[in-house]
């Protein structure tokens, strides 16, 4: 597509990230964007390197900080299609804070986790949604302790929508995209993205032979929020498909007036738009 740069990936071959970006790129084409108005932000780990092979705007941020770069975009320019991406390492450990602000914001963008179960840039540490057994050089008796539940976390800050997918199954995950980037609010997508250098547990085959697709399922009702929470509290299965969505969304950049580029308003931006700013920097 238009939005792929000439640059070559450096991930290494197989690696979820391939199918992850691939996805993120046919989703943003399919709801009519192009290169000159989409802002990928992009956090730190191997995920983190999408800026450079996605052909858009793009911003590689500090570890754990994309989202408020991410946010602070859309209220500047609303009129930039945001997308941010990064890992589970980034997202949910160091960047677990800005998480919950992001969601219980619903600024309208999209936020693409490709969560792998592992710190894979930095050679293979347990990281917030490694299993509590999982064994690796840093925790050769596993991190004994429970994952994070990254969707619960969204459902409890009050996310509007929230959903799961796999790399690997390339129009679904694609699909599930771009029903993110349709709503109007804050888009967020667990992706399992295998790392197949340092995770010989949570492998294509695993995620193949364990996922349940709720798009199947005739009686879920991604709107209905008691049949989300179930699905988000279940730690028996792995699940895939819009999980819960809020269709009363109304984004924060619509609410609050943000509807024009700052540098397009001759007497300056509007004072909310000035502080939401503020805010984060
Ligand atoms: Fe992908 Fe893992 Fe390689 Fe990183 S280390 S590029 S996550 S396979």
């Amino acid at each position: 597509t238009d939005f792929k740069s000439d640059k070559q990936p450096t991930w290494c071959p197989g690696c979820g990230d391939f199918g992850t970006m691939n996805g993120m790129m046919k989703a943003l084409a399919n709801t009519g964007n192009d290169p000159d108005n989409t802002f990928i932000v992009a956090g730190i780990g191997c995920s983190g390197k999408i800026g450079t092979y996605m052909h858009s705007y793009a911003l590689h941020g500090v570890h754990g900080r994309a989202l408020p770069v991410g946010v602070g975009v859309k209220a500047a320019n609303p009129e930039l299609e945001v997308m941010v991406a990064g890992g589970d390492g980034d997202g949910y450990s160091i960047g677990v804070g800005h998480f919950i602000h992001a969601v219980r914001r619903n600024m309208d963008m999209t936020y693409v986790v490709m969560d792998n179960r592992i710190y894979g840039l930095t050679k293979g540490q347990f990281s917030p949604t490694s299993r509590e057994d999982f064994e690796t050089t840093t925790s050769p008796e596993g991190p004994q302790q429970a994952p994070v539940n990254p969707l619960a976390l969204a459902l409890a800050a009050g996310g509007t929508f929230i959903a799961q997918s796999f790399s690997s199954d390339a129009q679904r995950h694609a699909e599930i995209v771009q029903k993110a980037v349709e709503h109007d609010g804050f888009g967020f997508v667990n992706v399992y993205s295998p790392c197949v250098t340092f995770n010989d547990v949570d492998t294509y085959d695993y995620f193949r032979d364990s996922l349940v697709d709720l798009g199947e399922d005739d009686e879920y009702d991604p709107t209905d929020y008691d049949q989300a929470t179930d699905v988000i509290l279940d730690s028996e299965k792995e699940y895939q498909g819009v999980i819960y969505q809020n269709e009363e969304s109304v984004s924060y950049n619509e609410s609050h007036g943000l509807t024009e580029n700052m540098a397009d308003i001759p007497d300056g931006a509007p004072e909310d738009a000035m502080d939401l700013v503020r805010e984060f920097y």
